[in-house]
């Protein structure tokens, strides 16, 4: 049994945006190309982390490849993927503190160091094992969130480098603002990042792997790429916007629903709660059997548009659990087809349409799909 409103997730799309991305890679790169870190946390975008994880594995198995390290937000998620079987190395990103470690140790996770006391408590704890755990250490070059800061090194470093349980294979940062071009906050965390590789011998970080690019970051400045690449928005088939890569990307996840009612409104009434939208003229509007609990968000109302006979009708109203479209210029009857996300006939709804309608990037719209929304798999 399937709701009519679910998710179609290409997974040979997504084994094709990897496939891009490693190409770009090994074109660009002065040396060896640099390897690919695949996110896939929050579920992988809403696609469905152990899914993702399992075709990328496939891919690389196929090629005679050892899989893709995949990285998730929290020591949960990487739980997750090993109990589902998944075998590649998981990088966990989250601040650990306050965690519970036990899956680190019991399921062979790669935590990051981000702060002294997250330091600290996985020294306690890998001794605590007799355990040596790899880490990656996270230096926090500008965008004041996860992180030892850049500027303080010399004072912090010592106690996670002398750790005796703990060995920091590889150090990373993310940039705060790389889809931008004009922000000068990018180039000048990359030159802090670039300062402390310089000085890395004498920082006790000789023969550590280096990354920092996230998708914006690998494509705009291939100086970020180091030994190690964090694509997370890129492998689901979308560029940060505004960039516009020369690079084949195929949308992995697409939206689709049916029309469950079309009905007529009169010139001045209302639809939806508040009575916010009024119909200055007679108007046909259809019902679709998605809504807020299903993602969506409240301000598409008279901002965003979906597919229906290829014609694109505009979202009037959005209440819990259904949207008002306005099929007006279009023959809809209960049952066809409706696209929230990605092609009908010779339109196409991306993610980067649906964010820049209500103002925010498309990561939140792939994360915010639903729980109740059923994604079904292809192939
Ligand atoms: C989410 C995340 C990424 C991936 O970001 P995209 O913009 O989706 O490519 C990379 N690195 C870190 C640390 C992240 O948290």
């Amino acid at each position: 049994m399937v709701r009519p409103t679910h998710a179609v997730v290409d997974l040979d799309g997504l084994t094709a945006n990897y496939r891009a991305i490693r190409d770009l890679l090994a074109a660009g790169a002065a040396g060896p190309a640099p390897r690919v870190v695949a996110v896939i946390k929050a579920n992988a975008y809403g696609h469905g982390a152990v899914r993702v994880a399992r075709a990328l594995e496939r891919e690389a198995a196929g090629r005679g490849a050892p899989p893709p390290m995949l990285a998730c937000a929290d020591i949960e998620e990487g739980v997750e993927l090993r109990a589902a079987g998944v075998t590649a190395p998981i990088l966990v990103f989250g601040a650990l503190s306050v965690s519970d470690l036990d899956g680190v140790f019991a399921h062979d996770l790669t935590p990051t160091v981000s702060s002294p006391s997250a330091a600290q408590a996985l020294e306690q704890a890998a001794a605590a094992r007799g355990a040596r755990l790899g880490v990656h250490l996270k230096i926090d070059t500008g965008m004041n969130r996860f992180g030892f800061r850049h500027d303080n090194l010399p004072a912090t470093l010592p106690a996670v480098l002398q750790a005796p349980h703990l060995a920091v294979e590889a150090v990373y940062t993310h940039f705060a603002t790389a889809e931008d071009g004009d922000h000068p906050l990018f180039e000048r965390q990359r030159l802090r990042f670039e300062a402390i590789r310089a000085a890395a011998s004498g920082l006790g970080l000789a023969g550590v792997r280096w990354h920092a690019a996230n998708s914006a970051a690998l494509l705009r400045d291939r100086r970020t790429w180091y030994d190690a690449v964090r694509p997370g928005l890129l492998l689901y088939g979308i560029a940060p916007p505004p960039l516009e890569p020369d690079l084949r990307l195929r949308p992995v996840m697409s939206l689709r629903s049916r029309v469950v009612a079309v009905k007529g409104m009169r010139p001045g009434e209302t639809a939806g709660y508040g009575a916010r939208f009024v119909a200055d003229r007679a108007l046909r509007v259809a019902l679709i059997p998605a809504g807020y609990a299903d993602g969506l968000d409240l301000r598409l109302a008279g901002r965003g548009v979906l597919l229906v006979g290829g014609v694109r009708a505009p979202v009037v109203a959005v209440s819990m659990d259904s949207l008002v479209v306005d099929v007006t210029a279009v023959e809809a009857a209960p049952g066809d087809e409706v696209v929230l996300l990605g092609a009908q006939g010779a339109d196409v709804i991306g993610a980067r349409d649906v964010a820049g309608a209500i103002g925010t990037v498309p990561h939140e719209i792939l994360c915010r799909i639903g729980a109740r929304i059923e994604r079904t798999y292809n192939p």
